[in-house]
């Protein structure tokens, strides 16, 4: 199965994705997560990116159809991806089209996750990731059992994103609903946009998404 989580930083993309490629082993393809690896290697791609990231704001089209295009071609794609953070804008969506058809691929579900905009920035500002394992946590919604220790590895590093701030958010916010939002119709016309309600516990969005996806 082939899909595809749209809605608003914090809206829990990343953590059902993830939750969702335990469970039914499909590939969580996060091109944020993609964006980051490329910084930390310090590769032309990353180091083009960064400034743009840091603000807020939106890596060009091309680039991000291009890293896409490639991943998806590639084998452990085949037992399924969920796209978390692309398409971002109408051109990458269409262009999305154009790449599945040509593959030979096809989208099965496109799921918004609707979270009220006051909720995003307190998810957002909170959230910080053990350095060496990748484990999630949150400030106040999911601190580490044992203060400054990964519950998944024992680590006692762990960063948090140069982006999650509120005032970068306004930016990130901006973009979602100028640039990203205008997708929703074009996948309601296909008859593949599924609405789950994002400010619900984490378990629940997680049941409301496989609901979704019953055929
Ligand atoms: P995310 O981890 O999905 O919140 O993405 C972090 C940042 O990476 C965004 O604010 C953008 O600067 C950039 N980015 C990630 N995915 C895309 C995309 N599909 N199109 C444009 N920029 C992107």
């Amino acid at each position: 199965m082939n899909i595809i989580l749209i809605g608003p930083p914090g809206a829990g993309k990343g953590t059902q994705a993830h939750i969702l490629e335990e469970k039914y082993g499909m590939i969580q393809l996060s091109t944020g997560d993609m964006l980051r690896a490329s910084i930390k290697a310090q590769q032309p791609l990353g180091l083009q990116a960064k400034s743009l990231m840091d603000a807020g704001k939106l890596v060009s089209d091309d680039i991000m159809i291009g890293l896409i295009k490639e991943r998806i071609a590639q084998p452990d794609c085949g037992k399924g991806f969920i796209l978390d953070g692309f398409p971002r804008t109408v051109p990458q969506a269409e262009a999305l089209d154009n790449m599945l058809a040509e593959q030979g691929k096809k989208l099965n579900a496109v799921i918004e996750l609707k979270v009220d905009e006051a909720a995003l920035i307190e998810r957002v500002s909170g959230r910080y990731t053990c350095a060496k394992c990748g484990a999630g946590y949150h400030d106040k919604f999911k601190p580490t059992k044992v203060a400054g220790t990964c519950d998944v590895c024992g680590n006692h590093e762990f960063t948090r994103r140069p982006d999650d701030n509120a005032e970068t958010m306004k930016t990130r916010l901006k973009a979602f609903n100028d640039q990203t939002a205008p997708i929703l119709p074009h996948y309601k016309a296909k008859g593949l946009l599924k609405s789950v309600d994002g400010m619900t516990g984490m378990e629940t969005v997680t049941r409301a998404i496989e609901a979704a996806l019953k055929p």
